[in-house]
């Protein structure tokens, strides 16, 4: 059963190469803004590193069924990445592009809600990494979308995920061109809608956490898709590629802490316990998904890891292991 799962992403993960392969290069779109050219001139090729890394995490290709957060906001992502469509008479908003080849699900998720992928003006990152970041430019391309993301990420997103501060160039993407950069508490309008962009530097420097209100009827709800506030792997301390990556993980601990926050997204499911909310409100309880103590606990499980894995390291450091 699992060697057959493997056998499948695999499988998948050559079909994306080949589409890649297939994809137009430097193609300018005349209706578009220049942010949805495409513009790398080399198919995307997944590196070994990327494929393993896939092979271990099917969910991140498996297809979801769209369904309604609230209100306005949408989920479109595949099964274990967390992607977003918030829609608005003015034009939608996705935030995220799961891994390279996810692009066609989240298109085909878009669709069956009968929305026009031209109707998306704007696709705004978490992070510049493969799993959030590796569709992005396909979709920015077949949307015509202008890609916001915060402001320290759009290097990283320029160079498809190369020379990454803690992953070096294990796991590209295809790069994708920022077309618009956000500071810390920068509100972007887009008719009625506001999305408002923090900083939480720490799991790359330009993560950012977004956050929007969405109403049902007259029920409107903070929601907030909160930037990941993990260190999988990561150098602490003497971080020669990130010097300020303990002050800066520490104070997005507090950031996300401090938020209004009804119902808690994260780029990735697990983050937010989202899949057990989503099957509790489907048996009944209409609030399942409404916790505002969950920014909260979310930020304070990552602090009390991050201090634990510091501790371990600061301790390694000591004795010269
Ligand atoms: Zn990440």
């Amino acid at each position: 059963m699992r060697l057959s799962m493997i056998a499948i992403v695999i499988f998948s993960v050559l079909s994306v190469q080949g589409a890649y392969a297939r994809a137009p290069v430097q193609v300018e779109r005349s209706h578009a803004d220049k942010s949805a050219r495409v513009v790398s001139r080399k198919p995307f090729r997944m590196p070994a590193s990327e494929q393993r890394n896939l092979a271990g995490n099917p969910s991140w290709t498996a297809p979801q069924k769209p369904f309604r957060i609230h209100g306005d906001t949408w989920y479109v992502g595949p099964r274990g990445i967390g992607v977003f469509l918030v829609t608005a008479p003015t034009g939608d908003v996705l935030i995220d592009g799961g891994v390279p080849g996810d692009a066609p699900l989240i298109e085909a998720n878009i669709r069956s809600l009968g929305i026009d992928l031209h109707h998306i003006k704007w696709i705004l990152n978490s992070h510049a990494h493969f799993d959030h970041a590796g569709g992005i430019a396909q979709l920015a391309y077949d949307t015509g979308a202008q890609v916001i993301a915060g402001a320290a990420d759009a290097a990283l997103l320029e160079r498809g995920g190369r020379d990454d501060p803690e992953y070096g160039d294990r796991f590209p993407f295809p790069p994708v061109q920022v077309a618009r950069t956000v500071a810390d508490g920068e509100r972007l309008h887009l008719g009625d809608l506001v999305l408002t962009a923090h900083a939480t530097p720490g799991h790359t420097k330009g993560n950012t956490t977004w956050t929007w209100m969405s109403c049902e009827v007259a029920r409107c709800l903070h929601i907030v898709d909160i930037g990941s506030l993990s260190a999988p792997g990561y150098t602490l301390v003497g971080n020669r590629n990130y010097r300020d990556i303990d002050e800066d993980f520490r104070r997005s601990f507090s950031m996300v802490a401090a938020l209004p926050c009804d119902i808690a997204l994260g780029p990735h499911p697990e983050m937010v316990n989202l899949w057990a909310r989503v099957a509790k409100r489907r048996r009944g309880d209409a609030n399942a998904l409404v916790d505002p103590a969950l920014c909260r606990t979310y930020a304070s499980e990552s602090r009390a890891s991050f201090a634990a894995e510091l501790a371990k390291q600061r301790a390694g450091a000591v004795s010269g292991k």
